[in-house]
């Protein structure tokens, strides 16, 4: 379908609200996006038609369901280019998917092995790592990065080495906006023979991710960054990897035979998927995709990057305003401080315009520390963001700075 930005926005029922007597400019992206029509229609019809649990009902409803959610995981796994379906696990979300692989990790590291991540994560992609080093007295190391927000290269190879256990690191930073060489950085850790896990929460709903082309050993992400509901997200593995993995949770689903003193599991994908699913949620999210994918993707990908063009040379016209993290390779992510005023004063009071965005650590504050700011104003962009929008923002800005001047 080619992309008319005006009959997208129709289709966001939320986008016609007004917030404090304002209409809503929503910038908040990076932390969740909102939900087409069709989306939460998939939900209400889930609920409203065949609600019941999967895989194991003898009845039509269950018949039913269990065809929608396997359905929902057939489209996911053609989105990402998934060799086999069987590799995509249902999660509540990336941060899940990342516990899963750290916490099968801590199992199989030894004292002295190494994990490498980088300056920029998200503390789901940080403390997880922090946390399953420190149960086994294995090594944890930070690719540092440049001033614009690029990971230094040189560095990250130095530290590759026959060590080097798993290297994990985010697709796109959702702090500064960075996209990463994910592909270079996938073949550097695969010449010491390190499992690389790729942090997609941001990177899901900008591009083109196959998974297959990246080489990675695990791709993590959430629905919600990508048009569908909260609450669920997909831990996609190679397979010979994740039918080795140890499992995460036990319980129902996850089995294949039980007796009172032992138990066997599953096969792929259930295996890593205890206890019942998130089955509406997943439906949704594979609507969710399919609504997506109808999209032609370069022409998302020019209105994406109109956007962030167009409000970085806004930003850098600003008076008194800083850009923190200007990379050469970027998706819609502006994260600024200001010469006046705290990232949360200016939050507040664009707020109070009907301006949504983000301020604070972005679930990043040793990347704070690193940039010496306490946080940033973040602007995140949509599928559904105009030009228009980046006037009335910087418009509102201009307020915001002289209140606060
Ligand atoms: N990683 C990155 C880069 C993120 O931006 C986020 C959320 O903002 C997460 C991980 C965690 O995602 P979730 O809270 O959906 O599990």
């Amino acid at each position: 379908m080619s992309f008319d930005v005006q009959v997208v926005r129709k289709e966001f029922p939320i986008l016609t609200r007004t917030v404090n007597g304002k209409p809503l400019v929503y910038l908040d992206n990076a932390a969740t996006t909102h939900k087409p029509q069709c989306v939460i229609d998939a939900l209400v019809d889930y609920y409203s038609t065949c609600n019941s649990n999967v895989h194991r009902g003898a009845h039509k409803l269950a018949d039913e369901a269990t065809r929608r959610f396997e359905g929902a995981r057939d489209i996911i796994a053609t989105f990402i280019n998934a060799p086999s379906r069987n590799s995509v696990i249902w999660t509540s979300g990336t941060t899940e998917s990342i516990n899963i692989v750290a916490n099968g990790l801590s199992q199989l590291l030894v004292a002295g092995d190494e994990v490498i991540v980088t300056s920029m994560e998200h503390h789901a992609n940080l403390v997880t790592w922090q946390q399953a080093c420190a149960r086994k007295s294995a090594v944890l190391k930070i690719v540092p990065i440049n001033d614009q927000g690029e990971l230094d290269l040189i560095e990250y190879r130095k530290m590759l080495n026959a060590r080097t256990k798993l290297v994990a690191f985010p697709h796109v930073s959702n702090a500064l906006g960075t996209i990463n060489p994910i592909v270079e950085l996938t073949k550097a850790a695969k010449e010491v023979n390190a499992l690389v896990l790729v942090d997609g929460a941001q990177g899901i709903a900008h591009g083109d991710v196959d998974v297959q082309a990246i080489g990675c050993d695990f791709y993590a992400f959430s629905g919600h960054k990508i048009y569908a509901p909260m609450g669920v997200g997909v831990l996609w593995g190679k397979e010979s990897v994740l039918e080795e993995w140890p499992v995460w949770q036990t319980g129902g689903e996850m089995i294949s035979t039980v007796s009172y003193s032992e138990a066997t599991w599953n096969t792929l994908p259930f295996r890593l998927e205890a206890g019942t699913p998130n089955v509406g949620d997943a439906i949704a999210f594979g609507e969710a995709v399919r609504w997506f994918s109808s999209f032609d993707l370069p022409s998302l990908q020019v209105h994406e990057k109109a956007l962030i063009d167009y409000a970085t040379q806004k930003a850098n016209e600003f008076d008194g305003l800083t850009i923190i993290g200007d990379a050469r390779n970027k998706v819609g992510v502006l994260s600024f401080v200001l010469d006046v005023g705290h990232p949360a004063d200016i939050g507040f009071l664009l707020d109070k315009q009907g301006i949504a965005i983000r301020t604070g650590d972005h679930c990043a504050q040793p990347l704070m520390n690193r940039f010496n700011v306490p946080g940033t104003a973040r602007v995140s962009f949509a599928i559904y963001n105009t030009l228009d929008e980046i006037d009335v923002f910087f418009d509102a800005l201009r307020k915001v700075k002289a209140m606060l001047a």
